[in-house]
């Protein structure tokens, strides 16, 4: 008897969560008519993309967290400090490593996204974000 009360709590508890939830994101959504922000799941870790602007696309319309990414190319490079993996613009990323007299240069550059996916990031981002 103790057991069946207790389960029929849980539910109506777990009912009114998802309730809550979604009237809050439908408020949230009226709320801030501006900010309509796809969260597409991230490839590398499987996450939710807060913000679309910073991802990476990748190929057949997959996107990638910015920090995944530079995760990857670390491992993917066998980047030792101080060398360092930083983002280049345009879609590319690169190898840097510091200068003698102090700095960094670029000492190879990794073009990650291709020209075209760039600009397709760019459009999407621009067609889904209004400020
Ligand atoms: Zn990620």
């Amino acid at each position: 008897m103790q057991t069946k009360k207790t389960k029929q709590k849980n539910l109506s508890n777990n009912q009114s969560a998802e309730k809550k939830y979604v009237s809050k994101y439908k408020s949230d959504l009226f709320k801030n008519k501006h900010i309509v922000e796809p969260k597409p799941i991230c490839k590398l870790c499987n996450k939710v993309i807060e913000n679309i602007s910073s991802a990476i696309m990748e190929e057949d319309d997959y996107y990638s967290h910015f920090d995944c990414v530079i995760h990857l190319l670390n491992s993917k490079y066998n980047i030792m400090p101080p060398d360092k993996i930083s983002y280049v613009g345009q879609g590319n990323f690169a190898i840097m490593g510091i200068k003698h007299e102090g700095g960094y240069y670029i000492k190879q550059k990794i073009q990650y996204e291709t020209q075209e996916r760039y600009k397709k990031m760019k459009e999407y981002v621009d067609s889904n974000m209004s400020y």
